[in-house]
């Protein structure tokens, strides 16, 4: 896999972008308060599909807790791919890669943390928030050797939940939030697709040639090695990605900015009042000719 800061930092960067190009119309983000609550939780969530490995750094977030979670995550995954898996699957020994890497695990944490902010609103998303930046902070931290880091890491996202709960103004915890679960999971699948090994988007629900289990992978010129050049020039990229968006976010521009990059309309326009608009302009110039 390619390295937790990386995933971490992928995981801000396409979540800040996400947040601003998805318009407000859409029920997307309305507040700068609010990009960046769903940049903190796309991060984290950039992390989850890896606590299916209880020897990770990110299950170590939080202590014995996560420990705990991850190796119950692991031998779920192991039997869910012992039981679906088609005749030309091996036995899998082991969980990890499998079931928390699939697209359908990305949506389905999208739409269960989706579901928690619909029903519980803004504690829920202080509870996601608290979880995710623990996973979020180890992810980007390098290798700790002390075994108290993860009171270290606790702390500190505790303290972030703790502010933004604090100092957040209410209107900045709407539903659309739970999608960043979903865009932080798959900008995780995305790394991982890069690496030699791939990851089983697709599995169980699509065969091919007997197996249900099949990796996906990228061609092998494009695929990278964990912590080689390429995992750092990505690090770089999504780090100056990261602070230069945080830049326009805090500036008001951010919007502007990346809906003028997109190659195609997004902004959900009120279709009458602009097509009224079009027509009264055509109506005047066809009036002003002679
Ligand atoms: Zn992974």
């Amino acid at each position: 896999m390619v390295m937790g800061p990386t995933h971490a930092m992928s995981g801000a960067a396409v979540g800040l972008a996400v947040a601003q190009i998805l318009p407000e119309q859409w029920g997307g983000v309305t507040t700068a308060e609010e990009t960046f609550i769903y940049a903190g939780l796309a991060a984290g969530a950039a992390l989850l599909p890896d606590l299916d490995a209880p020897s990770a750094t990110v299950s170590r977030s939080f202590g014995p807790v996560t420990q705990v979670i991850s190796r119950f995550t692991e031998n779920i995954a192991q039997t869910f791919v012992n039981v679906t898996r088609g005749r030309k699957d091996k036995p899998c020994k082991n969980g990890h890669r499998t079931a928390t890497h699939t697209i359908w695990a990305a949506l389905a944490a999208g739409v269960g943390a989706t579901a928690l902010i619909g029903a519980f609103g803004k504690t829920a998303v202080i509870g996601l928030l608290f979880f995710l930046l623990g996973l979020g902070i180890r992810g980007l931290l390098p290798e700790w050797s002390k075994k108290t880091d993860w009171l270290i890491v606790t702390g500190l996202s505790a303290a972030l939940a703790y502010a933004v709960w604090s100092y957040v103004p209410e209107e900045s915890f709407g539903v659309f939030l739970g999608s960043a679960i979903t865009v932080g999971c798959l900008t995780h699948m995305l790394g991982d697709l890069a690496t030699k090994q791939g990851i089983p988007a697709f599995a169980p629900l699509l065969p091919l040639k007997g197996r249900r289990w099949w990796n996906l992978k990228l061609p092998k010129f494009l695929s990278i090695r964990a912590n080689g050049p390429a995992d750092r020039i990505l690090l770089a990229g999504f780090t100056i990605a990261v602070i230069a968006q945080i830049g326009l976010v805090a500036s008001g521009n951010m919007r502007d900015v990346m809906v003028d990059l997109l190659p195609f309309e997004v902004v959900a326009q009120d279709p009458g009042q602009d097509l009224g608009q079009d027509y009264l302009g055509q109506d005047l110039g066809l009036g002003l000719s002679p």
